[in-house]
């Protein structure tokens, strides 16, 4: 494994970009993929957002790309990029307009919700790379302002998160159109066996490499839990929002209309706050976020598609209004704070009737998860775990001896909580169940009647 960038096979015109962006050393995926992909080898790779894979597979594209010396042609791109959602498009197209900026790559975002023509005008100006969401690179393909057979490198970023939102099915129209010489990598956080099946249709002998397994991203952040009763989970936020010392806090709700009613309450009660979720057009996104970034925004309140993939380094604070019921959301989310090697913190709210979603959380992530009972409005008994659910764990409290005698004899004998894993879409052990397009993704869009050709769609 090399140690340094310039111990890799790197262009200077980007080495230069590394320095400039202060990358010294190779991620773990970083030092895995680069080295192969320059290669021109395929890589299938296990890593989620924080990793670093982004310039894992960014490099050595822009590398060979460029070397290749071609100018852009019309329609006809070299690479492309897919990903699930608009905000991971738009980190994607930042990543490589940095890494790629001492070079002559020229690249374009294609995604959604917003106005179609700025994007066409990139593509009949001709790039090298697109970085897209499914849904609107198939209206256009459709529309003829673009055409993949030319396409030598292939990225599908965020496997497992394209089949959880319903896109696969556009993913799968769109490799149909790729041709069979190209270079891919296939990116996922897990490998469930619905994803592993796919990789096989696209990779051709692809090196493979894992890095950190989902569930350890917790390892990094101070975790608690707090319970609460549901109605005093207000008070409990405001409480924790009077600590200035919390500079940047992004919290999580279950839906969009929770989250926007929090947000407009924060915002009368004088809090810096703004909300983002499916339910927001991608310009309001895009403003929160840079707020958000900037920290012109304290507090942000967002759904959990909304939130994935925010690239923003210094999230002081994580918490969990309410507790997200896939156990591997709670990765997610926790994994925004700790980002790129810093430490960070999360504080989930939990009420009684969400306590079988802990419960699922702490099977995922191999730990208890530390009690907070130090606030005026813990809800000690009926919502401890402890004393009413079987749990895996046992707290080392020697108080509860009894309790947790207790716990220990109902684990055997008790049927799992209720709805704890059925609705779980995809369990690290590999199950995944069909589910549908959540808030904020597109459902799969239907082919059978094809849009006249360079119509203005939107
Ligand atoms: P990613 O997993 O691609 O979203 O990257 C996560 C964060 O790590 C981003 O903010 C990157 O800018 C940063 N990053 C990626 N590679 C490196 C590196 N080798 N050294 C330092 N930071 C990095």
């Amino acid at each position: 494994m090399s140690s340094t960038f310039s111990d890799l096979p790197i262009i200077p015109e980007i080495q230069s970009a590394l320095k400039a962006l202060e990358y010294l050393t190779p991620t773990p995926i970083q030092a895995g993929a680069i080295p192969p992909l320059l290669e021109g080898k395929d890589l299938l790779g296990c890593a989620q957002t924080g990793t670093g894979k982004t310039a894992a597979f960014a490099i050595p594209i822009l590398q060979q790309i460029h070397k290749l010396g071609q100018y852009a042609t019309p329609y006809q791109p070299l690479g492309l990029i897919l990903a699930p959602t608009r905000e991971l498009v738009v980190q994607i197209s930042e990543n490589i307009s940095a890494i790629g900026r001492f070079t002559k790559v020229r690249h374009t975002t294609i995604f959604g919700g917003v106005g179609q023509r700025p994007q066409v005008a990139a593509l009949v100006k001709g790039i090298h790379i697109i970085v897209a969401t499914p849904g609107r690179l198939l209206d256009l393909i459709h529309q003829d302002y673009c055409d993949l057979s030319k396409l030598r490198f292939f990225v599908l970023d965020e496997a497992d998160r394209m089949l959880d939102m319903g896109f696969m099915p556009d993913v799968q129209r769109i490799v149909k159109q790729l041709p069979r010489n190209r270079q891919s990598v296939f990116l996922s956080a897990t490998m469930p066996s619905e994803i592993q099946k796919i990789t096989t249709t696209l990779l051709h002998n692809p090196v493979s490499v894992m890095v950190t397994p989902p569930s350890r991203t917790a390892d990094r952040v101070k975790q608690s839990v707090m319970f609460v009763d549901r109605g005093n989970k207000r008070r409990v936020l405001d409480r924790l929002l009077s600590d200035k010392t919390r500079t940047r806090v992004l919290v999580f709700m279950r839906t969009k209309h929770g989250a926007d009613r929090l947000f407009k309450s924060l915002i009368d009660a004088g809090e810096s706050a703004e909300g983002i979720h499916g339910g927001r057009s991608q310009n309001a996104r895009q403003r929160v976020l840079n707020g958000f970034r900037d920290g012109k925004i304290r507090v942000l309140i967002a759904t959990d598609i909304a939130a994935r993939g925010i690239d923003i380094d210094e999230i002081s604070h994580v918490i969990n209004f309410d507790v997200p019921v896939e156990a591997e959301a709670y990765v997610h989310r926790i994994g925004r704070t700790a980002r790129a090697g810093a430490s960070g913190e999360s504080i989930t709210l939990c009420s009684g009737d969400e306590l079988k979603y802990l419960r699922e959380i702490e099977k995922v992530i191999k730990m208890p998860i530390p009690v907070d009972q130090d606030h005026p409005h813990h809800s000690p008994n009926d919502q401890d775990p402890e004393l009413n659910a079987p749990s895996v764990f046992r707290r080392t409290k020697k108080t509860r001896g009894e309790a947790r005698g207790l716990a220990r004899s109902e684990t055997s004998s008790e049927p799992r909580a209720a709805g704890a894993s059925t609705k779980r879409r995809r369990s690290i052990s590999g199950k995944v169940k069909k589910i549908k397009p959540r808030e904020g993704s597109n459902p799969p869009k239907s082919f059978g009647k094809r849009s006249s050709p360079k119509t203005k769609r939107r």
